[in-house]
């Protein structure tokens, strides 16, 4: 029987992958350390979990509105405003099962067939996939290590078309840690306002900066926020992968149409988890700097270890929990007559001979490069280092 093309397009998410042959390899007895999806390794607060925990007690069990209850949109508007200067109204608000969900709904409302999205790359593997299944077709920018993974300004004007609808962007990224200055968000705003262009602005890092502070691309004045489309979700700042809420806050003609599609695809995100995500964003932001405090010690000694090895390097990333290491330097070298010939197989020789999993650069369109996460324990991370010497001491 015939199947859709369209969903025959779609590659499988290859974090999630690595992530899965990580967990299913833990489960079989495996010493293998995992450095693949981007996941805090601390638990969940526990006002949030005693927050959903009396959800259920208390009957927040049934359907609520399909764009997230009042009481949440109420709470990602204070959190917009105080920490963004972002003034949106709760209409403006969907909130979607995680910030993944709300990225595909919104390609899906900005975009008709065959308009392009701009990507800056190395880019999150699933930008690409989500314009794709809503009928567009994904640009990438390429930047370059030399400038720090970031695009300037005359790229980015000399990659728009006709057809280009929509811009992404994503700072602190995944998956470089590089994060865009104020002056160069405005230069891409007015831009985006010149060339009628949405911006579709990933924020889901923004708690995650070391270097630098993050601002929104749609606290610059009406006309920008206009055409921007905010996402955001709690699985980063609070440790919330697994409870899926993410949210967008845009114009409300587009709200509206992402809100009918999902009234009709998932209806609304669980509704305990929406109650746990008040108290999450109603409970201040000790526990992301806490978190912060902790990833820059980490940060800084992968950085270092990395750059102490020959073969490799890496830059020392702004913000996010990513560090993007350059392999260019182990090509043509072998271990078992297997030759490194590309991330993808120096990162299968890795999992295989050393029992480590890292992300290969291919899926971010990053070729000679692999990501390391550093959202795990220092233990691992001393542990994957160390096991990064050893492997590359035995290639010949
Ligand atoms: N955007 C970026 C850049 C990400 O790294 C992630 C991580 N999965 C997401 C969005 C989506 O996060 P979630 O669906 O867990 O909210
Ligand atoms: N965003 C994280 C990552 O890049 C989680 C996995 C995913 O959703 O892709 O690893």
């Amino acid at each position: 029987m015939q199947t859709s093309e369209k969903y025959a397009r779609i590659s499988a998410s290859p974090t999630l992958l690595i992530d899965s042959k990580y967990k299913a390899m833990r489960a079989s007895g495996v010493d293998v350390v995992g450095f693949g999806a981007g996941e805090p390794d601390l638990d969940t607060p526990i006002h949030i979990k005693k927050a959903a925990i009396a959800a259920i007690e208390n009957g927040c069990t049934k359907y609520t509105p399909a764009s997230g209850t009042p009481e949440l949109k109420k709470a990602i508007c204070q959190k917009l405003l105080t920490e963004n200067g972002l003034f949106y109204a709760p209409s403006q608000i969907v909130v979607s099962n995680g910030a993944k969900h709300s990225l595909t709904n919104v390609f899906g409302a900005i975009l008709n067939p065959g308009d392009e999205v701009i990507i800056p790359t190395p880019a999150w593997v699933s930008y690409p996939e989500m314009v794709k299944l809503a009928d567009g077709v994904p640009v990438p920018l390429v930047t370059t290590e030399e400038n720090f993974f970031k695009f300037k300004i005359e790229d980015l004007a000399a990659a728009i078309t006709d057809k280009t609808r929509a811009v992404v962007i994503n700072s602190p990224s995944n998956p470089t840690g590089m994060v865009y200055e104020e002056e160069e968000l405005r230069a891409i705003a007015e831009l985006a306002i010149e060339k009628d262009l949405y911006v579709v602005s990933d924020e889901i890092y923004e708690h995650l900066i070391y270097e630098g502070k993050h601002i929104s691309i749609a606290s610059f004045g009406e006309e920008i926020k206009n055409r921007t489309i905010v996402v955001n979700g709690l699985s980063k700042t609070f440790s919330m992968t697994g409870w899926r809420i993410g949210y967008t806050a845009s114009a409300d003609h587009i709200a509206k149409l992402m809100s009918n599609v999902q009234s009709h695809s998932t209806s609304n995100p669980n509704s305990i988890a929406q109650a746990a995500a008040v108290a999450a964003l109603q409970g201040g932001l000790d526990f992301v700097h806490d978190m912060k405090a902790e990833y820059i010690k980490r940060r800084d000694y992968m950085v270092e270890q990395i750059n102490s090895i020959d073969g490799v390097s890496c830059l020392k990333p702004a913000g996010a929990f990513y560090v993007m290491m350059n392999m260019k330097g182990l090509y043509g070298k072998s271990i078992d007559g297997k030759v490194i010939d590309s991330a993808n197989t120096f990162a299968a020789l890795f999992l295989e001979k050393a029992m480590v999993a890292v992300v290969p650069g291919e899926g971010f369109k990053a070729d000679g490069y692999v990501r390391w996460s550093y959202a795990t324990s220092m233990e691992n991370i001393k542990k994957g280092m160390e096991r990064l010497k050893v492997f590359i001491r035995q290639l010949q």
